[in-house]
């Protein structure tokens, strides 16, 4: 056939199978949620173009994706009715790796199976997961609106290498066929992939179809076996988990759920489920992870929230419904007053966006302040605020709409509650330690909620070394007569530390918040106080203890300045392009001199990160 053409996988793909047939080895059914959630999301993308082209559906309106397979065949089949793929789509899609977020990530992985296992979770390896039980994968599609003589038909063994050629194909969509290597035995079996499709795939909106089977008795002396019958069942539950009332949903579905959208190996630190009702009416799933993904900080890549409108799947990286500094949460908002059109740009317009935004916003920080609120109680404390099975939060109601559960839940038991609090004790802490930097973001991106999220910083200082300290904490701490929150910036806690614009602080034994990220210089020009009490750098102008020096320590320091004047004079001269102001301090107690800014001026912290910028 002169149509068929052979063409090289992308290097990085080469490169990912050969690592998703090594690493992925002790998890190998993921291979069926992948295959299936492309399936459905070929649905989703035909359901959405045939708003505008409804003759897209030509004479197949109802989707669903049938699984079958062939004992003796050797062979998993997985077909799907949705948008299909072209010939070049096919060579795109199915051997490029076209995200370059996703390139430049397959790229740096190190070969080490453990830690790129650990990696490729993450991302998730979708189509290519395929060759973790097959040694050949056939792929047979026809793009809706193309004609049937324009079908394709892409095959590969997973090397180096794979075919496409022009076949004719009637149905539109896409059938996948695995040819399963000598080791995928097991999953030649109806009842095994009921259970990985029960286990992955159940909150698929769209029904999953197997043939069904009856047992039949063996004739001349040969064993019976189980034969089809021509029948197709709906094997998983088809209807979008979010859509079902929250008592019907166990914690391991919220979890698998996540694990699909997300495509993060590790279940999620606490979720929410939420439908909203008044003026804008929605639903929200929201998650927090308990990992930083590999791209945390490409903002370009921001957002993890998919959008619906009324169980129609719109768009992935939603990035108008959530603010940029919490673009770590994952989830589905999924919206019932939006047009079913709505693009990009609408939605940035949208006066329900911006409700859907400003109460997801919200949500989360809820999720946030529960988790610090059950961090800090730990587990004896807890008890009466835990909620089943996850961490979600009391809602909080806006004035203008109301927050009802899914449906009510059972009360949990003392133990039940004892053991989650237990749970819960560690999770702010780690939330933090991920995600904390970004959270900061906030301050200067968010001034509605800016005394909350102050609220959720934690930092370390002159009497805790671990990030734990939050701004009240301090406060509660304070000295009699110290009427400001001190801080020091710099880039590694012992650098921090060893400050010498700390001595007299800590002679005085005054706690200084110590701030090492490289975001805090920026974050807290935009917080100058919190509670009422205002936030001094000490690295900058003269600091003034106020209350906090005795009278024989002023009129000291007043003398000195009045002795040391002469000298002042001749340092002011010599460093007259360098050193704005020479000063006498009593900041110092062993080192002689240190550097200061002005108030209001550039931090030094500051400046060296412009520099290294190349500002
Ligand atoms: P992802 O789903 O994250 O985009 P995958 O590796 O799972 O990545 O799939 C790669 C691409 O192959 C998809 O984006 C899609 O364009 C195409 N594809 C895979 N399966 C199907 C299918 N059943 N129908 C149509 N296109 C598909
Ligand atoms: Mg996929």
């Amino acid at each position: 056939d002169s149509s068929n053409t052979k063409l090289p996988f992308q290097a990085e793909v080469a490169q990912l199978l050969h690592l998703v047939t090594h690493a992925l080895y002790s998890n190998k059914e993921i291979f069926l949620r992948e295959l299936i959630s492309n399936a459905s999301d070929a649905c989703d993308k035909l359901r959405f173009e045939a708003l505008d082209h409804p003759e897209l559906y030509e004479d197949q309106t109802e989707l669903d994706v049938r699984l079958s397979f062939d004992k003796a065949a050797r062979t998993i089949t997985i077909t799907d009715k949705g948008i299909g793929l072209s010939r070049q789509e096919a060579i795109e899609n199915l051997g490029t790796i076209a995200k370059s977020g996703t390139k430049d990530f397959v790229s740096k992985l190190s070969g080490d199976q453990k830690a790129d296992a650990q990696l490729i979770g993450q991302f998730g390896v979708g189509f290519y997961s395929g060759f973790i039980v097959a040694d050949k994968i056939t792929v047979e599609s026809r793009r809706a609106g193309l004609p049937p003589e324009q079908g394709v038909r892409w095959t590969s063994g997973g090397a180096g290498d794979f075919e496409v050629a022009d076949i004719t194909r009637p149905e539109r969509g896409t059938r996948i066929t695995l040819h399963l290597r000598d080791d995928a035995d097991e999953y030649l079996n109806a009842w095994k992939l009921k259970q990985i499709v029960g286990k992955y795939s159940d909150h698929i909106s769209l029904p999953i179809l197997m043939e069904k089977e009856e047992w039949k008795e063996g004739e001349n002396d040969q064993p019976g076996d189980m034969v089809k019958t021509g029948e197709w069942e709906t094997v998983n539950k088809a209807s979008a988990l979010w859509s079902r009332p929250k008592k019907d949903i166990t914690p391991e579905q919220y979890e698998e759920f996540y694990k699909t959208i997300s495509h993060d190996y590790e279940a999620p630190l606490a979720w929410s489920h939420n439908r909203v009702e008044g003026s804008t009416e929605y639903t929200q799933l929201l998650y927090i992870p308990s990992k930083a993904p590999f791209d945390l900080w490409n903002r370009d890549k921001s957002a993890g929230v998919k959008l619906y409108v009324k169980r129609v799947f719109i768009m992935d990286d939603a990035e108008a419904l959530l603010p940029s500094y919490l673009r770590f949460v994952k989830g589905v908002i999924d919206s019932s007053d939006l047009p079913l059109n709505v693009s990009r740009e609408l939605l940035q317009e949208s006066r329900d966006v911006k409700a859907i935004r400003e109460g997801s916003t919200k949500r989360v920080l809820g999720m946030l302040e529960d988790l610090a609120r059950k961090q800090k109680t730990g587990p004896e404390s807890g008890e009466g605020k835990i909620d089943v099975g996850s961490g979600e939060s009391v809602p909080a109601p806006e004035p203008t709409e109301a927050v009802t559960d899914v449906v009510d839940k059972n009360a949990p038991t003392a133990a039940e509650a004892a053991a989650a609090a237990a749970d819960e004790s560690g999770k702010y802490a780690k939330f933090y330690a991920e995600f904390g930097a970004v959270l900061k973001e906030g301050l200067g991106e968010d001034f509605g909620n800016r005394d909350r999220i102050a609220k959720l910083l934690r930092f370390a200082s002159t009497t805790s070394d671990t990030v734990s300290v939050s701004f009240a904490d301090y406060k509660a701490r304070m000295k009699e007569g110290q009427d400001a929150i001190y801080y020091i910036t710099a880039d590694t806690l012992a650098a921090a530390k060893n400050s010498p614009q700390l001595e007299v602080f800590k002679k005085k034994g005054i706690e200084v918040l110590l701030m090492t990220d490289r975001v805090d210089e920026w974050a807290l020009n935009y917080l100058t106080e919190f509670d009422g009490t205002p936030l001094q750098s000490v690295a900058k102008g003269a600091v003034d203890l106020g209350k906090l020096q005795d009278e024989a320590e002023k009129k000291a320091a007043e003398e000195a300045a009045e002795s040391f004047k002469p000298l002042l004079e001749k340092l002011k001269e010599a460093l007259k392009d360098k050193a704005e102001d020479v000063r006498v301090t009593t900041r110092l107690v062993d080192s002689p001199a240190c550097l200061v800014v002005q108030d209001g001026g550039m931090s030094t912290q500051l400046a060296r990160m412009l520099k290294q910028a190349g500002q």
